[in-house]
């Protein structure tokens, strides 16, 4: 995959259509926007996706993009893993498998054998389930909230296709729905004509720039994130702001207490929702597959403790991220604000 340096457009350089897809607008849309790359028809996603003896990290270096049609389930229920943000109606959906980002902390790598990007373009199905799951959710009087960025960072998408403007205008016509977009992007850009709705949190994942240099490949610069956070801030949405995860090191101390003091002087605290952070997790399975193929993160090799099948930091080193960020937040967000995955 090369990268077009003037519109941070990937190029694609062959686009996988199964043949089901063919009717939909995405793909229409998709197709009009890479009128070089080669089209080849497919019958089932799966067969080509999961195929065995695949190398992510290799693909990696070529991605090639798939557009399918996702068969049910449209809507999941939160796992243990994932942060909730104090939300007690969680759910997440998957309108697109694996990212243009590289993160080596990433458990995708774990889930998927091919790094190749899956896009579903029957949007409307994964928009029915949730508004059916919204008749049904377990607490009525709370809202269903709903990640939409769980399995890729979709605004680093939105350049290409419109995704995250299109939920956002789905969770604008229904009460009782939060939509929460995940992102590490610097595209907000391409959102900010829209008009700000407290229906939506987008929530900036943010480490400090050595992190972003070694461990977040691909992604956009502490700088850039900050601008488009301010971006944001400014057209008047609701930001939540995210590290996680803390990733511990020689030195991390320092790293993220500087982190959070740029933080605090750049973004006025008044505009922040509210702050999630958490440490590095894996479910083993995942972890363990990641270590055989991906002998060049450092990460992998790292004293973790298997926690019921998580594999995660020490207890010890947990209590020490908690400690930093409570006490560096103190003055800036009130403690309920700050939800802890530790
Ligand atoms: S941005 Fe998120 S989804 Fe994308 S590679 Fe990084 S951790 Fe994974």
């Amino acid at each position: 995959m090369i990268k077009s340096k003037n519109t941070f457009l990937p190029d694609f350089s062959h686009i996988y259509v199964e043949s089901e897809a063919k009717k939909y607008n995405l793909t229409r849309d998709c197709l009009e926007r890479f009128p070089n790359a080669r089209i080849v028809e497919i019958s089932d996603y799966k067969s080509f996706f999961n195929k065995k003896s695949q190398d992510f990290q290799t693909q990696k270096k070529s991605i090639k993009l798939i557009l399918a049609v996702k068969k049910p389930p449209f809507i999941y229920k939160s796992t243990d893993i994932l942060q909730d943000g104090g939300f007690k109606n969680f759910y997440y959906n998957t309108p697109i498998l694996n990212c243009l980002y590289n993160c080596d902390y990433c458990f995708l790598q774990g889930m998927y054998s091919s790094a190749n990007i899956v896009v579903f373009v029957n949007q409307n199905d994964l928009e029915d389930a949730v508004e059916k799951e919204l008749l049904i959710r377990a607490f009525p009087r709370e809202p269903l909230v709903l990640s939409i960025s769980y399995n890729t960072d979709l605004m680093a998408f939105e350049n290409i296709l419109p995704i995250t403007r299109s939920w956002i205008n789905f969770a604008n016509k229904k009460s009782d729905l939060i939509i929460e977009v995940r992102t590490k992007s610097s595209l907000f850009s391409s959102l900010s004509d829209l008009k700000p709705s407290n229906k939506i949190i987008f929530s900036w994942t943010l480490s400090p720039e050595r992190i972003v240099r070694m461990n977040e490949f691909d992604t956009p610069t502490l700088e850039r994130r900050l601008s488009s956070i301010q971006l944001a801030i400014s057209k008047g949405w609701k930001i939540r702001l995210c590290f996680d995860p803390v990733i511990i090191y020689d030195n991390w101390e320092e790293d993220y207490s500087n982190l959070l003091n740029k933080i605090i002087n750049s973004l006025e605290k008044k505009n922040i929702y509210d702050i999630t952070v958490g440490v590095f997790r894996m479910g083993r399975d995942y972890f363990q597959r990641i270590r055989k193929t991906n002998p060049d993160s450092l990460e992998y090799y790292k004293n973790y403790i298997d926690e019921n099948k998580i594999m995660t930091i020490s207890q010890e080193e947990r209590d020490n991220v908690k400690t930093l960020f409570t006490n560096k937040l103190r003055d800036y967000i009130s403690e309920d604000k700050i939800h802890f995955w530790i």
